[in-house]
C-alpha cells in the first residue's frame, strides 16, 4: 500500500483510569448501541482499564468497534511485576496499543528510549501502534514545535522495521490542549499533520499510516477536525466517558465520510 492515509476515519477512546469492570461492559455496550445500523461508520476503538479489558471484549466480539489498551509494558515476559506485556494484551483480544501517552511520558518515565522499545515490541506483533506525540506549550510558543514532534516520532521509531503490512497510527496531541477543553486550531493541527506526513515519508515508503488529533476534542468541534483530509481520526480522553459526546463525534465522522464519499 502506498504511504498516505487509509480513507476511513478513526475514532478512539481513551478512558483512562476510569470506570469499574461493570461500568466499562455498560459503557461499551452504550458504544456499541451508537454503532449499529450504519452503513458507513468510522472505525471506533475503545480503551479501557487493563482490569476491564477481558470482560469488554466479551461486549465487542463480532462488532465494528474493536479493543485497545492504554500502555504495556517493556519486557515480552518474566519477573515484571505490575506490568502487561504486548503478547498479555493480544492474548487478551487488543487490535491497538496506546504508546507514549503524554500522562505516561510524564508521570510515569516514559521516555523516547521506552516508547522505542515499545515499537519494537510491536512491531513482532499483529497489534497496531497508536504513537502519541505532542510538543509541550514552550516550544510552540518558541517556534519549535514540528521539530520537537518530529524528534520524538524519529526517536520513537529509530530501529523499528515496518513492512509493507505495517499499520502506524501517530496521534498528535499536544501537551497544552490535552483536558484543557481547548482544542488546538484546526489550521495548527493540519500543518502538523503535513510535517509528520512528510517526515514520515523519508522513512518508510509503503506502510499503512494514519495521523490522528488529539487534545480536547469533543462533539461540538469532531466535525470541522474530521473533514479536513490531513485528519484521519481523533483521540479523545473527557468526551469519550460522556456516551453522548463520543455519539456526536462518532457521528461526525459518518457525516463526514458520507459528504466525502468515503
Ligand atoms: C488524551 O488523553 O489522549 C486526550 C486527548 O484527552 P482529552 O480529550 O481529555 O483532552
Amino acid at each position: 500500500m502506498e504511504q498516505g492515509s487509509l480513507s476511513m476515519k478513526m475514532i478512539i477512546g481513551n478512558w483512562k483510569m476510569h470506570l469499574g469492570i461493570r461500568e466499562s461492559v455498560a459503557y461499551a455496550r452504550g458504544v456499541l448501541h451508537i454503532t449499529v445500523g450504519h452503513d458507513v461508520l468510522p472505525e471506533v476503538v475503545i480503551c479501557p482499564s487493563f482490569t476491564a479489558l477481558s470482560e469488554v471484549r466479551k461486549v465487542l466480539v463480532r462488532t465494528r468497534v474493536a479493543l485497545g489498551a492504554q500502555t504495556m509494558g517493556t519486557e515480552r515476559f518474566g519477573a515484571y511485576t505490575g506490568d502487561v506485556s504486548v503478547a498479555q494484551l493480544d492474548d487478551a483480544g487488543c487490535g491497538f496499543v496506546l504508546i507514549g501517552h503524554s500522562e505516561r511520558r510524564a508521570m510515569n518515565g516514559e521516555t523516547d528510549a521506552v516508547v522505542n522499545t515499545k515499537m519494537k515490541l510491536i512491531a513482532q506483533t499483529s497489534l497496531v501502534p497508536i504513537l502519541c506525540v505532542g510538543e509541550p506549550k514552550a516550544a510552540r510558543d518558541a517556534g519549535n514545535a514540528e521539530a520537537y514532534v518530529i524528534g520524538q516520532i524519529h526517536e520513537a521509531l529509530r530501529g523499528v522495521t515496518l513492512s509493507s503490512s505495517s499499520r502506524l497510527i501517530v496521534a498528535y496531541e499536544p501537551l497544552w490542549a490535552i483536558g484543557k477543553g481547548e482544542a488546538a486550531t484546526v489550521a495548527d493541527v493540519v500543518a502538523m499533520h503535513t510535517a509528520i506526513r512528510n517526515a514520515l515519508k523519508t522513512l518508510y515508503k509503503t506502510i499503512a499510516l494514519q495521523v490522528i488529533y488529539g487534545g480536547s476534542v469533543d462533539g461540538a468541534h469532531a466535525y470541522q477536525l474530521l473533514r479536513e483530509q490531513s485528519i484521519d481520526g481523533v483521540l479523545v480522553g473527557g468526551a469519550s466517558l460522556k456516551i453522548h459526546e463520543f455519539e456526536a463525534i462518532v457521528n461526525a465522522g459518518r457525516e463526514v465520510m458520507t459528504a466525502q464519499n468515503i
